[in-house]
């Protein structure tokens, strides 16, 4: 087992992996910012080294400032976390290299996973359902017009690079199509460098569902059963739960088992996760694999009792799995809200500044992953994310009222929260009997 591991990461991730480390017996290295000089993290870790000044492509993206504070911390590993270079193949690669274990996926399998139509030929491949589309990347207009009236309008213009929504066109018709393509393309190529798009029918209302994988060096893949992440506003999601509200037990079935044909066709180690959408009918498509640890992790972890971090280090370590499919049982029902320091009040506009009070809730069931606290300066810089509020409850109906009372308890002044907004999603009828889809937060909250 490694004996001391280097985060390159912020935030509540970066404790969530020094608290796994600790009661592993691991020590923990934290890098942080010259504007997170003052974090949990960097307090909380055995070691800590600045990487650089507060704007992350000058400190937590700077890949030999990283490197360099393995070497210097003499850590046998780097958990990368979510965001940033999580699913940077080359710094995977460069950690390798360095000497440093990298805990997630090979670079190989993260690089072909991490092209969007590439991931996609491997899901046919696997015989995992993807949306109707595109065989492969678009180049020529009147070919993408063809296709588009094969499969039908409207249609998704996706970029294979793409990401957080980005280089994502719907066309309406065949007027819009040529138009859609070019914005799709120019945007795709500024922000991935890499403008090559394909197309898929635009699945209307759709649920998104994803599944937990884990899986050992040794071949061994289990999934820890799917997640629903429907609550979402500009593809950011707001809300997760697990088990999925109204999917039936054997569509359930098919779907985490797609998803582990999906993670072994791959030959993927470590925890990923496969994200599909799901129609008003119950069909599934996948969508795409995130080959890292998710912000929603903990509702998995807390309907199969499985810490997925502590895992994550075990099969990087090159550890078996310590259960088979048979031993994981789904208990009870989870539900995070993301707790951002936003006002949803004003479109959600940033709100980042000074805690100057915080209580936060606690008693039967509640769990909260978060490293902020009273007096703790919110720095503009990184995403808004203050927190994770996760309850486990033994039915879907008591974990909403666990969350609701939490949500209620929790104070934090100083700063705007998105905890009222929260409040308002779980008291919505929609949401309450199950039936919100990906849309439903535009409809019943944006005027
Ligand atoms: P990104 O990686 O940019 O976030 P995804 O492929 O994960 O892109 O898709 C983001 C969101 O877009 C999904 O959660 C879903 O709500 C929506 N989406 C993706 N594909 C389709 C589709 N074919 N039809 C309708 N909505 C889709």
């Amino acid at each position: 087992m490694f004996e001391k591991i280097l985060i390159a990461n912020r935030g509540e991730i970066a404790l969530r992996i020094i608290r796994a480390c600790r009661e592993m017996g691991i020590q923990s290295v934290a890098v942080h910012s010259q504007a997170d000089a003052d974090s949990m993290h960097v307090s909380l870790a055995d070691e800590a080294y600045c990487v650089g000044p507060a704007r992350s492509v000058d400190s937590y993206l700077k890949i030999d400032q990283i490197i360099a504070a393995a070497e210097v911390g003499n850590v046998d590993a780097i958990h990368p976390g979510y965001g940033f270079l999580a699913e940077n193949a080359h710094f995977n690669e460069v950690c390798r290299s360095s000497g440093f274990e990298f805990i997630g996926p090979s670079p190989q399998a993260m690089e072909k996973l991490g092209d969007k139509n590439t991931a996609r030929s491997m899901a046919v491949a696997s015989n995992v359902p993807v949306v109707p589309g595109s065989d492969g990347l678009i180049e020529d207009d009147k070919l993408a017009l063809d296709i588009a009236r094969e499969i039908g309008f409207p249609v998704l213009i996706k970029a294979t690079a793409g990401g957080g929504g980005k280089g994502m066109r719907v066309a309406e018709n065949e007027s819009k199509l040529a138009a859609a393509l070019n914005q799709a393309r120019t945007e795709a190529q500024a922000a991935f460098g890499n403008g090559g798009v394909y197309l898929e029918r635009y699945v209307g209302n759709p649920r998104h569902i994803e599944v937990q994988v884990i899986a050992d060096q040794h071949g061994n893949v289990c999934h820890l059963f799917e997640r629903d992440c429907s609550v979402q506003r500009r593809h950011q999601k707001l809300i997760e739960e697990a088990p999925s509200p109204n999917l039936p037990d054997d569509r359930r079935k098919e779907i985490c088992d797609a998803a582990v044909r999906m993670i072994r066709g791959a030959d993927y180690s470590n925890a990923g996760t496969v994200e599909f959408i799901v129609d008003e009918q119950d069909n599934f498509y996948f969508i795409e694999v995130n080959a890292r640890i998710q912000v929603e992790h903990p509702v998995s972890e807390m309907i199969t009792g499985v810490d997925l971090i502590k895992a994550q280090i075990r099969v990087a370590a090159g550890e078996k799995l310590p259960f088979c499919q048979d031993d994981i049982k789904c208990v009870g029902h989870a539900i995070e809200c993301r707790i951002n320091a936003e006002n949803p009040d004003k479109n959600f506009q940033p709100n980042p500044g000074k805690i100057t009070r915080l209580f936060t809730p606690g008693g039967l069931g509640v769990r909260f992953d978060s490293h902020v606290y009273g007096g703790y300066v919110v720095p503009p810089h990184y995403d808004s994310m203050i927190g994770k509020l996760i309850v486990h409850r033994p039915t879907r109906a008591e974990a909403i009222a666990t969350m609701r009372r939490a949500l209620e308890e929790m104070q934090v002044e100083g700063i705007s929260t998105t905890a009222p907004f929260h409040d308002r999603v779980l008291q919505h009828p929609e949401f309450i009997e199950g039936r919100h889809d990906t849309k439903f937060v535009e409809r019943a909250f944006v005027k």
